[in-house]
């Protein structure tokens, strides 16, 4: 009733004409609606039309006016086309009907009321009262059903009472009964009435039609828009009903969780998860058991060939009452983010190229360990020749290398021990099991004893070797980082014990150890704070007894540990690879002293087999003569012979590509490492400097006497010079000259002076008898540096 007072007749117009003209697509739907309405009481109304005419002849079966008959035959014509339309249509499902459809339906309409019009002005006013008494009650009935059931369709609902009751007032004026007046009054009054509400409750039909249509509507955009989001986003979304059964289905859901239709059917969706759920899908369940909305739900599903990260939110779906219903909500595929998670977590703590353990992983274990009071010990493992592979075959092998050496560890070790990779050639060994010292020596030997063996790498066989520093620990009472000093110390001790071989650690390591690191530290700020320099110690002829040339030897003096050892810091500047920088800066500082305050002599300055190895090294040492306009014949480097070791074919092209240059090449330290002679004959140095070792002998031993006169005429018929290092004493000077030795350099000479020191010396120097006359007649010097 609300709806209808809220209704005024404007508004009832204005639908009305909508619903007769408006051409758009909810219109049809609901002129389709309302004349399927109609047209399901068709064939009833059609029939009562058939039987209320028969009615009527009934009553004028005493003496029927010949009209009558034709009046009935008109009104089964109109019938029957009404039926006849009927039937043609009544499989049809209309689903939108156009404004003409409404037309006819009206036409059809006003038809029928056209027939039932002529028969009560035609036979009404001559009928008997019975005969009138069946025929008011029978239009009456007429008036009040067909409008009604007209209804949806509103024009001819009007059109059909209009004319009904036009007519049931023109039979009464025409019968001219006065007692008729109320009876038309009556009528006249109930008719508009009628059609009143049969017109509300079109509106009312009306309304809940066009609300359908909208939720009809609603629905199509929804379902569009999930299937939509299902096929665009790894997310699908689920609802079960109250007893946990999945309902709406999507493919796309059916595939998140592994299952098919069949199964979705048969079982509720928590027993189809817990059936692929390592465990038992045990927070979904909680969380449903809960009865509360929920969100970030996770599920793991193992589907055999993969293994499904999901995401869950959902909420209780409630009736009015409060009932459950069952859940509704989005499930979502997160599978790769908790696979990059996984990876990004994985790469923090393994090395990304041999998947061992890292350095993080390592401090944790340790830590755990040491917290957990558990006895142990550390070994950590450095490859011997690992840069020189690196170097000549490329990164690449270098890489497989890493990776085959991860293998071997692998292979050596127990399973509760750790393996990890510090980084570079480093590794590390972590035995948790025993404390044995015994133990731990026998896997350092045969770790040791396994890298040793060849590797092969891109098709060809390396040998590295590696070094092991052990460090052992009982209780909790070492912290992580002294241990990781302890076993580099021994490490370190191992390597310069001569490699291939392992150390344990002692606290007489462990002040090595501090002292390398604070020299380490100290050579980062060593040129910039100008804490290097060259001292200079000649060469003399043996010959002429002059001066010759003049060899550069770092000097450094730290800020705390004072004047530190060339032999020492140099070693660690080619650890930690400062030793290009160092050499750079000592070939500038020998080419500009060379140039501006030693014209004449030639210059030496000593290289490391790391910094010839560098590619860049012909040009830094082209720029520093070019820098100061030296003449290349007046540089001398020396080099040792391990640049043959590890790559001889790149240390000869290095090499030859010097000798272009103009450069001269020394050969430094001959006698003490390989000393092979061969490597005289593969590449022609300009000079051989036999080692001190080998001239301390000659005094004591014959065969170094021979040895040194061997190895000088053999320089000599090869066009080398030679020059003996580290003469002390006159008697050492004096066997050598013998030797046929070109040169000598040693203590007996001069030691290394500063750059002024060394010109004064030079200018002054009277030649090497006087010199050294002068020498012995005044008091002896001292020999330090
Ligand atoms: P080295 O090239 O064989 O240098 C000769 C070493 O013997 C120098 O030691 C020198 O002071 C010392 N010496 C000279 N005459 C005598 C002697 O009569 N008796 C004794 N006992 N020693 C003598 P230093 O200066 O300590 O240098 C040690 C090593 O450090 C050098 O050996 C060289 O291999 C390296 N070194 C020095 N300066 C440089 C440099 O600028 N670059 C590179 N890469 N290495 C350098
Ligand atoms: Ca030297
Ligand atoms: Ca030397």
């Amino acid at each position: 009733m609300s709806a209808i007072s809220h209704l005024d007749l404007s508004s009832l117009q204005v639908g009305i004409r909508a619903q007769y003209q408006a051409r758009d697509t909810e219109s049809g739907q609901i002129r389709a609606a309302h004349l399927t309405a109609v047209g399901r009481m068709t064939p009833y109304a059609m029939a009562v039309n058939i039987g209320n005419g028969a009615l009527v002849l009934w009553a004028f079966k005493e003496e029927t006016p010949s009209g009558l008959w034709w009046w009935w035959a008109a009104l089964i014509v109109v019938s029957g086309l009404g039926l006849a339309n009927w039937w043609r249509q009544r499989r049809r499902t209309r689903e939108i009907a156009s404004p003409r459809a409404m037309h006819r339906a009206t036409l059809h309409a006003a038809a029928l009321a056209c027939i039932w019009a002529v028969m009560l002005p035609a036979w009404f006013p001559s009928a008997s009262p019975n005969q009138q008494l069946l025929l008011g009650t029978l239009i009456t009935g007429m008036l009040g059903a067909g409008t009604f059931m007209l209804s949806p369709l509103p024009v001819a609902g009007l059109v059909y009472g209009t004319i009904l009751c036009a007519s049931a007032l023109l039979a009464l004026w025409l019968d001219g009964d006065p007692t008729f007046a109320g009876v038309a009054v009556l009528i006249g009054f109930y008719t508009p009435i009628l059609m009143m509400c049969a017109l509300f409750a079109w509106h009312k039909a009306t309304e809940l039609l066009r609300s359908q249509a909208r939720a009809v509507r609603h629905e199509r955009m929804l379902a569009m828009l999930l299937q939509d989001f299902e096929q665009n986003a790894g997310d699908a979304l689920w609802e079960t009903t109250a007893d946990g059964h999945l309902q709406h289905l999507s493919a796309r859901l059916a595939d998140l969780i592994g299952a098919t239709e069949e199964d979705i059917r048969r079982q509720p969706l928590l027993a189809l998860l817990e059936q692929h759920s390592p465990d038992r899908a045990t927070a979904l369940a909680r969380a449903m058991n809960a009865g509360r909305p929920f969100r970030d739900v996770p599920l793991v599903l193992d589907l055999g060939t993969r293994v499904r990260h999901l995401s869950l939110n959902g909420k209780p779906l409630l009736d009015d009452s409060a009932r459950p219903l069952g859940w509704r909500g989005v499930m979502a595929d997160v599978t790769d983010k908790v696979e990059s998670d996984q990876r990004l977590r994985d790469l923090a703590h393994s090395d990304s190229l041999t998947g061992l353990a890292n350095r993080v992983t390592l401090r944790d274990l340790l830590e755990r360990t040491l917290a957990q009071g558990r006895p142990g010990s550390l070994l950590m493992i450095d490859l011997d020749h690992f840069k020189a592979v690196n170097d000549s075959l490329g990164h690449g092998a270098g890489d497989d290398l890493l990776k085959a050496v991860a293998g071997r560890l692998l292979a050596c070790v127990r399973m509760h021990d750790l393996v990890a990779r510090l980084g570079g050639d480093e590794f590390a060994v972590m035995v948790t099991q025993s404390d044995s010292l015994a133990d731990t020596i026998v896997l350092a030997r045969r770790l040791i004893e396994t890298l040793s063996q060849p590797i092969q790498v891109q098709g060809r066989h390396v040998r590295v070797g590696a070094s092991v520093g052990i460090t052992l620990w009982r209780d909790s009472s070492t912290a992580v980082d002294e241990l990781l000093i302890e076993a580099d110390a021994a490490l370190y001790a191992a390597k310069e014990a001569g490699r291939g071989r392992f150390e344990v650690y002692a606290p007489v390591l462990g002040e090595r150890s501090r002292r390398r690191m604070s020299v380490e530290q100290g050579l980062r700020q060593a040129i910039e704070q100008r804490q290097l320099a060259l001292h200079w110690q000649p060469k003399v002829d043996i010959a002429t007894g002059l001066i010759c040339g003049v060899e550069g030897l770092m000097r450094w003096q730290h800020p705390q540990l004072g004047r530190v050892d060339p032999s020492e810091f140099i070693a660690v500047a080619e650890q930690c690879g400062m030793i290009d920088d160092l050499g750079r800066w000592a070939l500038r500082e020998a080419c500009e002293a060379g140039a501006l305050r030693m014209p004449g002599l030639t210059v030496s300055v000593n290289v490391s087999a790391l910094q010839l190895r560098d590619r860049h090294f012909i040009n830094r040492v082209r720029e520093a003569l070019h820098e100061f306009q030296l003449p290349p014949s007046r540089l001398e480097l020396e080099i040792t012979e391990s640049v043959f070791i590890d790559d001889a074919n790149g240390a000869l092209d290095q090499l030859h590509s010097l000798r272009e240059l103009g450069v001269r090449v020394a050969l430094d330290d001959f006698g003490t490492g390989y000393s092979s002679l061969a490597y005289l004959r593969r590449f022609p140095f300009d000079t051989l400097k036999i080692d001190r070792a080998f001239v301390n002998e000659v005094l004591l031993r014959k065969d170094a006497r021979a040895i040194v006169q061997m190895i000088s005429q053999l320089a000599d018929t090869l066009g080398m010079r030679t020059v003996c290092e580290g003469v002390e004493t006159a008697e050492q000077l004096a066997v050598i000259s013998e030797t046929g030795c070109h040169e000598v350099q040693g203590f007996l000479v001069s030691e290394p002076h500063t750059l002024d020191e060394f010109i004064r010396l030079h200018q002054a120097w009277p030649g090497l008898e006087q010199a050294l006359a002068h020498r012995y007649a005044a008091p002896r010097p001292v020999l330090s540096t």
